[in-house]
């Protein structure tokens, strides 16, 4: 029978190899690795697993792997949440669609945080809104989940190393479980 737990399993399994951008990690390892950083932060397992998904929209869409030289924003944040919202806790769900917003918010309130970003997430930060105005900045803060949504962040930012090796996706299935609405 298919549950969300053996469709996001199938799903990772059947497109997690494709690259993460033009960055030198596939899609599965990014997944894991942010999980992992996120497990190694003390986060809870809605956060684990909101780091582990916060990516799925990219698998979720057919646009080519160059989309932002072509001057596309794949929107993947929303894609993700609205197939995460329809299974998971709001716990989950609000920090993947915040985690563009994060970025956003970080280069704007941390003015060495653009320093630190590859040069992909330089290119699809100005497809993505550019710095926030004052106005967004207080609209993002006010967010229950913008705290998380930050810290999924700088775990995104962190998670594309070549040579970090994670548990594999089958050791997160309780926690996704865990994660889904009651
Ligand atoms: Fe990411």
């Amino acid at each position: 029978m298919n549950t969300p737990v053996t469709s996001i399993l199938a799903l990772f399994a059947e497109r997690g190899n494709s690259q993460y951008g033009f960055e030198s990690v596939s899609q599965l390892e990014h997944a894991l690795q942010t999980a992992t950083l996120a497990q190694e932060a003390g986060a809870s397992s809605d956060l684990v697993v909101a780091a582990l998904l916060h990516d799925i929209g990219h698998l979720l869409h057919d646009l080519p792997d160059d989309a932002p030289d072509q001057g596309i924003d794949d929107r993947h944040e929303v894609l993700a949440a609205r197939f995460l919202n329809t299974y998971f806790k709001d716990s989950v769900t609000e920090p993947v669609r915040l985690h563009v917003e994060a970025k956003r918010y970080l280069c704007t309130t941390r003015p060495k945080y653009l320093e630190l970003l590859s040069p992909p997430s330089v290119q699809s930060l100005a497809l993505q809104g550019g710095l926030m105005q004052p106005e967004e900045v207080a609209t993002f803060e006010s967010n229950p989940y913008a705290e998380d949504a930050v810290n999924l962040r700088i775990w995104d930012d962190l998670a594309k190393d070549p040579e970090k090796k994670t548990a594999p996706i089958e050791d997160f299935a309780q926690a996704i479980e865990q994660g889904l609405k009651q």
